[in-house]
């Protein structure tokens, strides 16, 4: 099925498979997702996932979730179940097609195995250093390594014995005959083998010495019948080793390497070994703190998959490095939130409201519209009383004319409920605020004054019978810096800022049953997520986004 209706993304690498396609190429497209399990999956592999998954889906073929599991020392059980989680979560399938290239480890040996028959690999004593010292520079050709022209049954009787343990870690590789004055670094000889023990999260301790990344990716893509690999740019290099080695291997299949840009998005770090940094010197609560862009954590602070997919394929697949701006991406996000989340009231900085002329044991409901953009969420009740909290910012006492919310003398509207009067200020010893008392039309119920009088503000506020207390976390970005520095320094870019917990939150009680993970809008406040890392009866809530786009603001104002 090749579909070319409009709605579908064009980009360079759907023309080409729809070219291999017309060309009889394939019958059919294979792809596959090829994390290493050694941290957890953020937004640039989302772009990986929705560009695999997408065309595979969109030409009619398959997907596959490959772990690229081929260092022990860096890998984990934990980092696997997290990977297919996320995945799942992000709303792709594999199917029947889950990979490690674990399981080709035996595969992957013969194949070494042959080339080295062939003349075209040697057994390499030289220690990691010397090999980097060989290898030259841009510039300069790299030097053959004295090992280089074993014969192939010394290579063979060698490699034998580094499988069967009899060489320490780094004592011996075996590397490709290729090049040592190639112009492609790539090309000068590549380690295929290395010698590294510690168990693995699948094999355990069966073997001693694992395949490099460029010699089992390449090999893996042939076993599974990948017809496109697709990766990102920094593997472009490399393709002629890919090549080279397809060339020069029995392999079932002829897979072909496709670069494309990865993603980059400013205010925070994508790549695993720096997340990993952060959570391991504890900058972060987790791999799943609301504040990481793994995407465990954009979940916990409430985006939706949705999201996240409309958000990459807004951005396209092209071969152009760039930083997509971190507003970008919230502004995606809020147009779904405001499409999907339903509002309900929340006061973040209380101050109380005694309603002086409201009867003392009165009881009012009131009805609230759950979602003005999506009537079929219907609408809930929220108890009014004669005793309320407001924002505390909603105050003022002493206004500019603006300014049209309380102060003492204005009038306000309540949310679904009543107009009220500021009559009176009350202050503790230090002069602060501590008290607003009010009247209330009590012809003005559902929010219209009879007479027709103009009320400009509305606030929020919560009833302080009913209201239920609870803890809510406001993020900011992670590094205040758009583009943390590249050097050792990149952690001096952190926002000390990035978390500010609010504990004294009062919030309307129908937000107690709300399930972890949802996410609501807190009218005039932002959307809010309730937290998924802590005890079930802990009503913690997480900040996903303002309802504004604040960055906007702040660059309009120079800052
Ligand atoms: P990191 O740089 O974060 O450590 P990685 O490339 O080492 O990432 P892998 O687990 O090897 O991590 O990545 C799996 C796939 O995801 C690879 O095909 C890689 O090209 C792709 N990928 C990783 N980061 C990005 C990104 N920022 N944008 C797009 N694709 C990415
Ligand atoms: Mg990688």
């Amino acid at each position: 099925m090749t579909d070319t209706s409009p709605d579908q993304p064009r980009d360079f690498i759907r023309e080409q498979i729809r070219a291999d396609l017309s060309a009889g190429l394939h019958d059919r497209v294979v792809t596959r997702f090829p994390p290493e399990p050694n941290g957890y999956l953020h937004i640039g592999h989302a772009k990986s996932i929705c560009l695999n998954f997408g065309v595979a889906g969109e030409f009619g073929g398959h997907c596959s979730l490959r772990f690229d599991d081929t260092n022990p020392a860096k890998e984990d059980q934990a980092f696997i179940d997290a990977i297919i989680e996320d995945v799942r979560w992000l709303g792709f399938d594999w199917g029947d097609h889950l990979h490690y290239t674990s399981d080709y480890f035996e595969q992957l040996y013969d194949w070494a195995a042959h080339l080295i028959g062939e003349g075209l690999a040697y057994v390499d004593d030289l220690s990691p250093e010397e090999m980097r010292d060989y290898r030259g520079t841009l510039t300069e050709p790299g030097r053959e390594s004295p090992s280089r022209n074993r014969s192939v049954a010394e290579n063979l009787d060698l490699f034998t014995r580094m499988r069967a343990g009899e060489f320490a870690d780094g004592e011996k590789a075996l590397r490709a005959k290729i090049d040592m004055a190639s112009g492609n670094i790539n090309l000068r000889d590549p380690v295929l083998y290395r010698i590294v023990r510690g168990p693995h999260p699948r094999t355990g301790d069966e073997w001693c010495i694992y395949p490099m990344y460029d010699f089992a990716h390449g090999q893996s893509d042939a076993i599974e019948h990948v017809t496109h690999s697709l990766c990102t740019l920094e593997f472009e290099d490399h393709r002629p080793l890919y090549d080279w080695l397809i060339d020069n291997l029995p392999v079932p299949s002829r897979p072909r390497q496709y670069e494309f840009a990865r993603l980059n998005l400013t205010h925070t770090v994508l790549s695993k070994r720096r997340l990993l940094q952060l959570v391991e010197d504890g900058h972060v609560g987790g791999w799943d703190d609301p504040r990481m862009p793994t995407l465990s954590g954009l979940r916990r602070r409430g985006i939706p998959a949705d999201a996240i997919r409309d958000f990459i394929g807004r951005l396209g697949v092209t071969k152009a490095d760039g930083v997509v701006e971190m507003s970008y991406l919230e502004n995606t996000v809020r147009e779904h939130l405001n499409r999907t989340a339903q509002r309900r009231m929340a006061v973040l900085n209380p101050l109380k409201v005694v309603i002086e002329n409201y009867p003392e044991d009165a009881n009012d409901t009131l009805d609230a519209v759950n979602n003005p953009n999506e009537e079929r969420a219907g609408s809930r009740k929220v108890d009014f009383s004669r005793e309320i909290y407001v924002e505390r910012d909603d105050f003022m006492e002493d206004p500019p004319k603006k300014f049209f919310r309380l102060g003492p003398g204005r009038e306000v509207r309540l949310r679904y409920a009543y107009l009220v009067t500021c009559t009176d200020v009350v202050k503790d010893a230090n002069g602060d605020v501590v008290e607003l008392r009010c009247t209330y039309d009590p012809e003005s119920r559902g929010g219209t004054a009879p007479d027709g009088r103009k009320v400009r503000g509305t606030i929020h506020w919560v009833s302080a019978e009913h209201a239920v207390r609870a803890e809510v976390r406001l993020y900011d970005p992670l590094f205040a810096e758009a583009e943390p520095g590249s050097g050792d320094d990149w952690l001096d870019g952190l926002n000390p800022t990035s978390m500010v917990v609010r504990n004294n939150c009062l919030l309307e009680p129908s937000l107690a049953d709300l399930p972890a993970g949802e996410t609501v809008q807190f009218e005039r406040l932002g959307y809010f997520c309730r937290d998924s890392g802590g005890a079930a009866d802990e009503l913690v809530f997480n900040r996903t986004v303002s309802l504004r786009d604040t960055w906007a603001k702040k660059k309009a104002k120079g800052g």
